[in-house]
């Protein structure tokens, strides 16, 4: 059981003094980013105030120092997913791990007769770095159907394999329904068929237990500042022979073993050598306190306190007039609605009017408009310090949202 009270303490963002629109800031915009506990800062804050070096680049004690500190966050992921610390590699975020993948593997080894199959739930970041391999490299791009609900399931996803197939990129939790997708059983379907399943993780990772060698995940890809990190830092897991195969995407300092002026150039092993440059060392070690601060709250316990939460709130939201929620029996914590005659962005400008932080518009995902065959919508979206009052604010404001609607049309 969490103890979200004390949870909160841990939050500067949730001191109860941040004031939006003369109101309290009810924050339901953790899909899009997260806050970060005070560890995280202190991380940040540490590195600058006491250990500030580079990393790799120096025989002396702050920076072998810098060296350990950067393995130990390695490691400390190694455990949130289950692989080896060799199998991480840090980059700015899912949307560059996914680039990394898609030029890395995707232009390497894909050809015209080859087929990278998507969902049309997917975001941006999960479909461009694809379409750009399909310009390049004449691949072509397939879209695996949801059921009516808006789910992936694995049936469809056998249905859609053809003999050209060779990678499957979906996301394990979409950014506008919240469906938890059943990677096992893909990653199953999709091995039997020699196909790569690409996991883009930014909506589950920080939100439950991911072990990927259970699932059999090739590749998948999160972002620090969704799960109480900082921004600007974010990782890849591969599977090592996978890593090995694969090229990086920046060349530079510290992925390099050699080269010589006839432009020989000898890489160093992953995951350094897709690490070229001065790494975003405050992110990792900010990464660092936000992966530790989560095992040790648990994911357990995570998982099912946003399950209650949401089970909560669909329940208060069901009784909000002209309310049409879409995604009523996703597991994820993301809730996306709108009520019927006000357009979305309009209701989320009113929910910050009371102090309501809400996302609207296409979320990023802007193919799968056509499939909910709306323009827009407001995503309301909790992590596990969300509280009943805060959904209870939103209620009670989008109950209010008739009076609005009545000065809109006035
Ligand atoms: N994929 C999904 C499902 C996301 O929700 C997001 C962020 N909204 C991204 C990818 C991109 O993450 P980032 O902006 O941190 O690179």
């Amino acid at each position: 059981m969490l103890d979200v009270k004390k949870i909160r303490q841990d939050f500067p963002m949730l001191d109860g003094n941040k004031i939006m629109q003369g109101h309290k800031l009810v924050y339901l915009d953790n899909a899009s980013t997260t806050f970060k506990p005070k560890c995280v800062l202190d991380a940040i804050a540490n590195y600058y105030q006491n250990e500030t070096s580079n990393s790799h680049r120096g025989d002396y004690d702050l920076c072998y120092n810098m060296d350990v500190k950067i393995e130990e966050t390695r490691h400390s992921v190694s455990r949130l997913l289950n692989c080896e610390n060799k199998e991480v590699v840090f980059t700015s975020g899912t949307s560059m791990s996914i680039n990394l993948i898609a030029y890395g593997y995707g232009m390497k080894y894909l050809t015209e007769n080859d087929e990278v199959l998507l969902t049309v739930a997917e975001h941006a970041s999960n479909v461009l770095p694809w379409f750009k391999v399909s310009e390049i490299k004449g691949t072509k791009i397939g879209y695996i159907p949801l059921d009516e609900s808006g789910r992936l399931t694995p049936e469809n996803v056998e249905k859609s394999i053809t003999k050209n197939t060779k990678i499957i990129a979906i996301a394990q939790v979409t950014n506008v329904l919240g469906y938890k997708v059943d990677i096992k059983a893909i990653t199953k379907i999709a091995h039997e068929h020699n196909i790569l399943v690409i996991v883009d993780g930014a909506q589950s990772v920080p939100h439950m237990k991911i072990d990927v060698k259970d699932l059999d995940i090739d590749f998948l890809s999160f972002s620090g500042h969704k799960m109480c990190g900082p921004t600007g830092v974010g990782v890849i897991y591969g599977k090592y022979h996978l890593l090995e195969m694969m090229d990086p995407l920046m060349s530079g300092g510290g992925m390099n073993a050699k080269f010589d002026m006839c432009g020989d150039v000898k890489y160093v092993n992953p995951p350094a050598k897709f690490e070229a440059g001065t790494l975003n060392i405050e992110g990792i070690l900010g990464l660092k306190a936000a992966v530790d601060y989560l095992l040790n709250i648990g994911f357990e316990n995570i998982e099912e306190y946003e399950h209650n939460l949401r089970q909560y709130a669909i329940s208060q939201l069901e009784t909000v007039p002209n309310i049409v929620i879409y995604n009523k029996e996703a597991e994820a914590g993301i809730i996306t609605f709108n009520i019927k005659g006000i357009f979305a962005q309009d209701l989320a400008t009113f929910l910050n009017s009371k102090g309501i932080a809400c996302r609207s518009g296409q979320h990023c995902a802007k193919i799968l408009i056509n499939y909910l065959k709306e323009v827009a919508t407001v995503r309301a979206s909790i992590y596990f310090y969300t509280t009943k009052e805060e959904i209870d604010a939103l209620v009670d404001a989008l109950r209010k949202s008739g009076d609005f609607l009545d000065a809109y049309f006035a």
